[in-house]
């Protein structure tokens, strides 16, 4: 993520309700890469220093779940909610505490998957994907977490522009359990977010399905099949030559979703060591091979940092050639696209 300056010059983070040297109100619109500084005025609207007026979002006023502004415009109702929440089709049930401390990480975590995409170029829009409504969200539980729903099993998971996540992967302790049981090596929030987005992006990107074939397998294999195989077997036992991960072994469009995600967090993580002055090149490589080269130089450190502070490894990942080519071609129908649209 790229660091961001309050008008006092304090820095502050996209996740931030207010500067804390100054006490303006923040608010960070992660469809645009936009951060805005305001200060309440004596009508209950907040102002930035062009003079605009804002509101805050009733998420954020009600449940501190984001810190979104909504500009007062003219037609826009009083209860209109900020770009981020705007994409919610279902929230947590909001009687429970637990739940809205729960939707408050599913937020951090969806808006930096947003603000990822945004940076490379591709937007969430209805025009661009072909899906109906855009890019929304279902948050929801299951009788796991709540045993007085109907739903017996919750998977997160992608269909036709609807991102569904399950609650309970807010929980830490829930979540290392389905990794050690899945026996992941990764398993993250944002990871969720990045790998759904990939599904997502899938139709609007993959435009020559004979050239992905070529390089993912092909798409239309089935998937039901493929995917109780892998739960049953497990992956090949060489698949690290030639996925990120176990998991990308299940199904080609398994594999394209990991390596899109993958490439959101390289891509993340490469801005932030920029930004903070981690970065141990005069500057970033333009073209994704030398991006890669980079990458695996500042993620030895970045691991072996972690382990001299009695932290695990944060990227328990091997770049092989085969995976090197797959992310280079997701990076290349990304630049198509961003071009196609320029
Ligand atoms: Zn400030
Ligand atoms: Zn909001
Ligand atoms: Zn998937």
């Amino acid at each position: 993520m790229q660091q961001f300056y309050c008008e006092c010059s304090q820095r502050v983070m996209s996740h931030h309700m207010q500067c804390f040297n100054c006490g303006r109100v923040l608010g960070f619109d992660p469809l645009l890469l936009r951060m805005y500084f305001v200060t309440p005025s004596d009508d209950g609207l907040y102002r930035d220093a062009a003079g605009i007026a804002y509101r805050l979002c009733p998420n954020r006023v009600e449940f501190h779940v984001c810190n979104g502004l909504v500009e007062d415009a003219v037609g826009l109702p009083p209860q209109a909610r900020c770009s981020g929440c705007r994409l919610n089709r279902t929230i947590p049930n909001v009687g429970r505490l637990e739940n809205i401390l729960r939707w408050r990480r599913l937020e951090v975590a969806k808006r930096r998957m947003l603000a990822g995409v945004a940076g490379l170029g591709l937007f969430v829009g209805k025009v661009e994907n072909g899906f109906s409504g855009g890019m929304r969200f279902d948050f929801i539980e299951d009788k796991r977490s709540h045993p007085e729903v109907d739903l017996h099993f919750v998977t997160t998971g992608h269909h036709d522009g609807l991102i569904t996540v399950n609650v309970l992967e807010a929980e830490a302790v829930e979540r290392m359990e389905q990794q050690e049981l899945m026996g992941e090596s990764y398993r993250t929030l944002l990871g969720h977010f990045r790998h759904e987005a990939g599904h997502y992006f899938y139709p609007q990107l993959v435009t020559d399905i004979a050239s992905f074939t070529q390089q993912f397998g092909d798409p239309g294999a089935d998937y039901g099949a493929a995917v109780d195989s892998y739960y049953k077997h497990g992956a090949p036992a060489n698949w690290n030559q030639r996925y990120i991960s176990a998991y990308a072994a299940s199904h080609p469009m398994e594999d394209w979703a990991e390596c899109f995600a993958h490439l959101l967090h390289i891509r993340d993580a490469m801005e932030t060591a920029v930004a903070y002055g981690l970065f141990p090149f005069p500057e970033v490589a333009t073209d994704i091979t030398g991006m890669l080269e980079q990458w695996s130089g500042l993620i030895a450190g970045i691991n072996e940092m972690n382990q001299s502070l009695g932290c695990g490894e944060p990227y328990p990942f091997v770049l092989s050639q085969a995976v090197k080519e797959k992310l280079a071609y997701v990076q290349g129908t990304i630049d198509r696209d961003v071009a196609s649209r320029s």
